[in-house]
């Protein structure tokens, strides 16, 4: 008899084979695709501006009202299993991108992590970020507001931060000649 798989969800269902719970929960929460991006025409390149949709909360990170977010914006996409692979503007770090380029999840993931705060601890998220929402911009252009570190991972959420009480110490060491 084959071995129980007991891998995580995300590491041995595709995302066609999940739930619609799992699917849901594969959004880490970061609310960086809910940044307003543009794309330039002849390149296709997508730069991304720190301007919020006008139902992003800056602070949670999340959609005020997500039950109803298609017909509230015109411009928010679904993503499904189907559209993944080609939303070239999803960022890289993005849960449902991850996944679907067979890659795995990263230290701060919620469902890793088990903290919902950990992608913000991390710096991933859009917390604290974003300068302004759509709806305000009045006549300020969106050129004006293009931003790079949404498409980075900051360096410290490059490694998950050491466990506490393993004997390790993250203090510096005392100084020469202190007494
Ligand atoms: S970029 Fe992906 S993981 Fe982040 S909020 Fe958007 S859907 Fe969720
Ligand atoms: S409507 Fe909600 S989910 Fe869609 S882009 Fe805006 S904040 Fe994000």
């Amino acid at each position: 008899m084959a071995a129980a798989d007991d891998r995580p969800f995300w590491q041995r269902k595709t995302l066609a084979e999940m739930n619609d719970a799992e699917w849901e929960s594969l959004c880490d929460g970061c609310g960086r695709c809910c940044l307003n991006k543009l794309e330039y025409e002849d390149t296709g390149e997508i730069a991304y501006t720190d301007v919020g949709c006008r139902l992003l909360d800056g602070e949670s990170c999340r959609c005020n009202d997500y039950a109803n977010r298609h017909a509230q914006v015109e411009n928010c996409d679904r993503l499904t299993p189907d559209n993944i692979g080609s939303l070239n503007w999803l960022p890289a770090t993005c849960g449902y991108r991850l996944i679907g380029a067979g890659r795995d999840l990263y230290w701060w993931h919620p469902l890793v992590s088990g903290d919902p705060d950990s992608v913000h601890a991390a710096g991933i998220s859009v917390r604290g970020r974003v300068s302004i929402y759509e709806h305000a911009m009045g006549e300020l252009d969106f050129e004006d507001r293009i931003v790079d570190w949404p498409t980075r991972i900051p360096r410290k959420a490059r490694k998950p931060p050491m466990p506490n009480g393993d004997g390790r110490r993250a203090c510096r060491k005392p100084k020469r000649g202190a007494a």
